[in-house]
């Protein structure tokens, strides 16, 4: 196979077409492999856009059996990626409205992607917190496609922390660096207005990466999802958050930067 296409020059990747050629530059480096008999010659089926092997005639996509088998809409999935890794953060709503595609598809593309770095960051170093202590921002369903960031006046989530957060002498509270709280308080209600209970480790595995992610580009992360199994959105509806949710050590995160990244 042939890769023409730059991964690291987004713009020239416009079409699910050009992303098939990404993926499968990445997957098969030293060309095709039917992933049914190893016979490394096949036909590029361009109408499906498949390829077929010469010798079972098997017919796989350079997306099947990967993290994104089944995915539409392969250009806004990069375009999340690359927010991902470059650390823009906007919530699935403002993204959709970005990307053109359903609101629907953005929150399922964006799951996707934080099930994915949640495998991939699994040996970052965590502490487990009571996801009570989040409380004031799990709300009962996830209000991601209730407000739109760009467009309601509300409250800096600085100022809506600075109020609420006074631990008592009792809290445990004391456990967990104020900072660290502070920061995913101000994550989750400044980006998303509050997550829900149900989903609120996975939004907590985008900020976990949010912290860590400094040296993972998009190629890497695209690599990750070429190696990984399927992500179902089964599975994604039908995970809940543990109660001990975990949030990665940081000291460094900087909530004024994320802010000031979703207003731009
Ligand atoms: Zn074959």
């Amino acid at each position: 196979m042939n890769q023409n296409v730059d991964i690291f020059a987004l713009e020239n990747v416009v079409s699910n077409a050009d992303c098939r050629k990404v993926i499968a530059g990445l997957r098969w480096k030293n060309g095709f492999t039917c992933p049914s008999c190893g016979h490394t010659k096949g036909y590029v089926l361009k109408a499906r856009d498949a390829i077929e092997c010469a010798k079972c005639r098997r017919q796989t996509s350079s997306t099947a059996k990967t993290a994104f088998h089944g995915m539409r809409s392969l250009v806004s999935l990069f375009h999340a990626m690359d927010d991902f890794c470059s650390g823009q953060i906007i919530s699935a709503l403002a993204f959709a409205r970005r990307e053109r595609i359903h609101y629907s598809t953005a929150w399922e593309q964006r799951h996707k992607i934080r099930t994915l770095i949640e495998r991939e960051s699994c040996t970052v170093e965590c502490i487990d917190v009571p996801c009570t202590l989040l409380n004031m921002a799990l709300v009962k369903a996830s209000s991601e496609s209730q407000f739109d960031i760009n467009s309601h006046n509300r409250k800096d989530a600085h100022e809506i922390v600075s109020i609420t957060l006074m631990p008592t002498a009792a809290s445990p509270m004391e456990y967990i660096p104020a900072d660290l709280l502070h920061s995913v308080l101000a994550f989750l209600l400044s980006i998303y207005h509050g997550v829900s209970r149900k989903y609120c480790q996975k939004y907590l595995a985008e900020f976990n990466w949010l912290v860590k992610q400094k040296h993972i580009e998009f190629g890497q992360l695209l690599s990750i999802g070429i190696r990984g199994d399927p992500i179902i959105l089964r599975h994604i509806e039908d995970y809940r958050s543990p109660f001990m949710v975990r949030l990665a050590r940081t000291e460094s995160i900087k909530i004024p930067r994320i802010y000031a990244a979703t207003r731009a």
